[in-house]
């Protein structure tokens, strides 16, 4: 199994720690780690690759962990958030609010007046939402700053998880989208830019290179009745980072080198306009490990079965999201085993009375015992906050980072 930490003596090293040692920091099992220098690495090649004056953002909802917030505040451009809670954190990290854009289908009255109190750059997604701000503003003596999020009016290739193209509550229909600009003049409120989303998790350049540019095109199309170009356009991420056998990273370069290719017109074009692309798992998902410890090793009807203190409670993307049709293994490791061979078929399960709690099922890996380590890796985004952490009321799991 490929990864990108050190191993020493068989056991895996996360920023240059053994995991025994990380295990004895924690206090227990099952925990989150997840290494800060991998994430800079991360960075540092999407600002080597992409042109250089692209924005990065970071979308909270991938990893909420204040110190992960904190950590990418002062290495990235800016935030986005989807919630009055996520917007907290960015904040708590010293982003200026300009910096801060809040999108979300469902904002309650409360989260759009803590919004425009702050100051943050609300996307607002339909035209209820756009008065409720406007009538905010008027209320608490702000202008609001406002950027309109659009359901494109195309539909991706392949792969991932699709938006777009179709019936959403996310967003302004891009049909929609003139009419709502024509009653934003009429309001009190500074309009900012437009914010484009079509999809997430995806390992396949040329899809992402196709959307990048059916979104530039769609946002300069828009900004054509706009009497000055727009502080900034998002045109969404989308890069996804490979979870299953057979699954290959995505190829940067190409992306990039597309981007040297239509930037150019798009900044003729819409001269001041800022590009930004929000990444969530692509900068976090490869830097943390879940870790957790076999409790009881067990044969049924012939077939192996490593009980773990794990489980889907922690970790319900590695479960398969409560019974995926057609579950794959996230990459599993006996982290203290590494330079023994995988000679054992076994199943790694959690430790909750569900049939749902699978790890990993048919895993070709060395002959663990109890008391060994199990990590699952590619774990560093929608992990512990995607997780129901009160099913069946066992502790939540710890979080570091090295
Ligand atoms: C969740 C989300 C993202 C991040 O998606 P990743 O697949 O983690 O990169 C980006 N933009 C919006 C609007 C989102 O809702």
């Amino acid at each position: 199994m490929k990864h990108p930490f050190r191993t020493q003596g068989g056991v895996l090293q996360i920023g240059g720690v053994d995991l025994r040692r990380l295990v004895a920091r924690a206090g227990r099992t099952p925990f989150y780690v997840y290494d800060r220098s991998l994430i800079d690495a991360r960075i540092r090649s999407l600002r080597e690759t992409l042109p250089p004056d692209v924005e990065l953002h970071y979308s909270i909802k991938a990893n909420p962990m204040p110190a992960i917030v904190h950590h990418l505040a002062s290495r990235l451009d800016g935030f986005d958030v989807a919630s009055a809670g996520e917007m907290m954190l960015a904040l708590d990290a010293g982003t200026s609010p300009e910096r801060i854009g809040l999108a979300g289908p469902g904002k309650s009255h409360d989260e759009l007046r803590r919004a425009v109190a702050a100051g943050v750059v609300i996307h607002v997604e339909s035209a209820t939402q756009l008065h409720l701000v406007t009538a905010l503003g008027l209320e608490l003596g702000i202008r609001p700053c406002v950027a309109i999020r659009v359901n494109p009016d195309f539909k991706i290739g392949k792969g991932g998880m699709r938006m777009g193209g179709g019936a959403a509550p996310f967003g302004v229909d891009a049909s929609q989208v003139p009419a709502l600009l024509r009653d934003l003049t009429r309001q009190e409120v500074a309009f900012a830019g437009f914010h484009v989303f079509w999809g997430s998790q995806c390992l396949h350049a040329p899809t992402i290179v196709q959307a990048h540019r059916q979104s530039a095109e769609l946002v300069m199309r828009l900004a054509d009745s706009l009497e000055a170009p727009p502080a900034f356009i998002n045109l969404g991420g989308g890069f996804g980072i490979p979870y299953f056998a057979g699954e290959n990273p995505l190829d940067l370069h190409a992306v990039g080198d597309a981007m040297c290719d239509w930037l150019p017109d798009l900044q003729r074009r819409l001269p001041g306009t800022r590009v930004v692309l929000e990444l969530g798992r692509y900068l976090v998902g490869e830097a943390g490990v879940y870790v957790c410890r076999v409790v009881d090793r067990k044969v049924s009807r012939g077939e192996t079965f490593l009980v773990t203190d794990g489980g889907l409670h922690h970790h319900l993307a590695a479960s398969g999201n409560f019974g995926q049709v057609l579950r794959r293994n996230y990459p599993v490791l006996i982290a203290n085993r590494l330079d023994d061979p995988a000679q054992e078929r076994c199943h790694v399960v959690g430790c909750l009375c569900t049939p749902l709690d699978r790890i990993a099922d048919g895993a070709h890996l060395p002959a663990a015992s109890i008391g060994d380590l199990v990590v699952v890796l590619q774990s560093g985004a929608y992990g512990r906050s995607a997780s129901p952490t009160d099913f069946l009321t066992h502790p939540p799991p710890v979080e570091m980072v090295v």
